[in-house]
């Protein structure tokens, strides 16, 4: 009988082993320790048969085969459970590949990078309403009702709320902020904005500014353009020139428009910037007094800077991506790609 024993624990423990799925291993214990069926169950049944002496021998080493096979089925069964995903979760597992993981948006992506990149400059990391009123969209920044600069803004006016208007630029936070926070200050203000485009593969009714300002004393058009050599070169790399050109905004006195040397070619001309070896990518300036004084401060004595680039035209340089429309359109296709 103790042979028989042996016997089992060994072709049991090998069937353990050999099962590759729950259903297995409940038929090999069935099979084993199961009530009607179980080889092991059935030598139990008949140790009350046994002489005293068979009985002190026999019967605790048929107690401990029993154990032996429980725990065996057990220590699989946690194996088998852990691969299935049911019952116990095994951390120290791999990742299975070609799962449906959330991901990062190409302009959050790009979005994020700046405003750690400003934020570890001093700079505050503001928010402001996508549904703004036509005061601060505007009339703060020395836009009156009758400027022709209203034209270039083509905006999305709320029914029945002729005060109220989807933001055209971020631009509303400069007076927001300054109002709340007062002078000096450095600011970055992320944010959606809204134009009613007829939208083509450069064009976009929905698309995502980047703001930032500062203002204090004797700040300069000097301090303007070492912000935004610092910011292109942690964009494109040391090599990054800046450049700024002439350019009207209503709200800032001079306006410039900040180039940066072609990221493609480096500055010796290609098809990404037409040639010139720059791209435009910021639209700044000196704090127009007027906007100033909307924020109750005195230019005479503060003064500030603005600038702002196109969070979606920094991704689209970024991940190459020809069709504005893309950023928007929800598409899985575009979206799941693994360039971002
Ligand atoms: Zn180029």
């Amino acid at each position: 009988m103790l042979k028989q024993l042996d016997e089992i624990l060994t072709s049991v423990a090998a069937a353990i082993a050999a099962s590759d799925s729950l259903a297995d291993l409940d038929s090999v214990e069935i099979n084993v320790v199961g009530r009607k069926q179980g080889r092991l169950t059935a030598i139990l049944k008949t140790l009350g048969g046994l002489s005293i002496e068979e009985k002190k021998i026999v019967g605790p080493r048929a107690q401990k085969v029993k154990i032996e096979i429980e725990i065996l089925i057990a220590a699989r069964r946690a194996e088998l459970e852990a691969v299935s995903g049911a019952g116990l979760i095994d951390i120290s597992e791999p990742v299975l590949p070609k799962q449906n993981y959330g991901a990062l948006h190409p302009i959050s992506i790009v979005r994020e990078d700046l405003e750690k990149f400003f934020r570890s400059k001093g700079f505050l990391v503001l928010d402001g309403p996508e549904l703004e009123s036509e005061f601060y969209n505007f009339e703060v920044l020395n836009i009156p009702a009758d400027h022709p600069a209203r034209d270039m803004q083509d905006t999305f006016y709320i029914k029945d709320h002729p005060s109220l208007v989807m933001r055209t630029h971020t631009s509303g936070m400069q007076v927001r902020a300054l109002e709340t926070y007062g002078a000096p200050l450095a600011a970055v203000v992320p944010g959606r904005c809204f134009r009613n485009e007829a939208t083509d593969v450069r064009h976009e009714h929905t698309f995502y500014q980047f703001e930032g300002f500062v203002v204090g004393e004797r700040v300069t058009l000097g301090d303007l353009k070492g912000v935004l050599e610092a910011c292109a070169t942690h964009l494109y790399g040391p090599s990054t020139r800046v450049r700024l050109r002439p350019k009207f905004y209503p709200f800032v006195e001079p306006g410039v428009n900040g180039e940066v040397t072609c990221s493609m070619c480096g500055g010796a001309g290609c098809t990404l910037c037409k040639g010139t070896g720059w791209l435009e990518i910021f639209g700044c300036g000196m704090i127009h007094p007027e906007v100033l004084r909307a924020a109750k401060l005195d230019p005479e004595k503060v003064s500030g800077f603005a600038f702002g680039l196109g969070l979606t035209r920094i991704a689209m340089l970024k991940f190459g991506v020809g069709d504005v429309r893309e950023f928007n359109a929800g598409d899985l296709n575009f979206l799941q790609q693994t360039i971002w």
